[in-house]
């Protein structure tokens, strides 16, 4: 029994499991989480098509320092998209440099720069810079090919949920904008029933895959 059984992420992936049910109008949500021009994250890579991490040449790497909320949320995914989605890497951490693959970073979460009076416990940048991912994150087949930073829990000690390190790592898989289920509305949980729609739906989806609904949202 995990010590984080009781949270909203692991019992909505426990629903998931059992129900398996695609919430009607999953592909939009997709679409405009992941294929949206307009994103503040994702807009600049490949829009309107499917960006994420291919699998078949093995799992992603994952540099992870000792946190049981990151080990829990590595094994949740896993177990909900139902194949090794990760090989963790223990150890040196942030000293090794992946050509590509997530690092997971403790205490550093940064902030959006125009909202600096928000308290941020969670984002995924590149390496180099704290808030946005590197212009080649994604290439032109829709593939993440560049490393990801997970940054949990603020530099001041405000500390991340179980709820909330689940997200960002759904951040770090390709889901960009909020969506219910997803951190949004403000105050919502962090992740519920269609995150693990969203994230199952993504991964059956092929990098570079055109998006039916690309257009932007009236
Ligand atoms: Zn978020």
């Amino acid at each position: 029994m995990s010590e984080f059984s009781a949270t909203v992420a692991f019992r909505s992936a426990e629903r998931w499991l059992r129900d398996k049910r695609f919430p009607e109008g999953i592909d939009a949500i997709l679409s405009r989480s992941n294929g949206s021009p307009q994103h503040s994250n994702l807009k600049s890579f490949l829009p309107g098509r499917v960006k994420r991490w291919a699998l078949d040449a093995g799992p992603i790497p994952v540099f992870l320092t000792n946190d049981r909320r990151a080990e829990a949320a590595v094994a949740l995914i896993d177990k909900v998209l139902e194949r090794p989605v990760f090989n963790l890497v223990r150890g040196p951490g942030r000293a090794v440099i992946p050509r590509a693959g997530l690092v997971v970073s403790l205490g550093t979460a940064a902030g959006n720069p125009a909202e600096p009076h928000e308290i941020c416990i969670g984002n995924v940048s590149g390496l180099g810079d704290e808030t946005g991912w590197d212009d080649d994150t994604v290439d032109e087949q829709g593939r993440f090919r560049r490393p990801l930073c997970v940054r949990i829990d603020s530099p001041a000690g405000h500390r991340a949920t179980f709820d909330q390190v689940v997200h960002e790592f759904g951040h770090a898989l390709g889901l960009g904008d909020h969506f219910p289920g997803f951190g949004k509305p403000q105050g919502a949980p962090a992740v519920d029933d269609a995150f693990w729609a969203a994230l199952v739906r993504l991964y059956q989806l092929s990098p570079g895959d055109e998006y039916a609904d690309a257009s932007p949202p009236a």
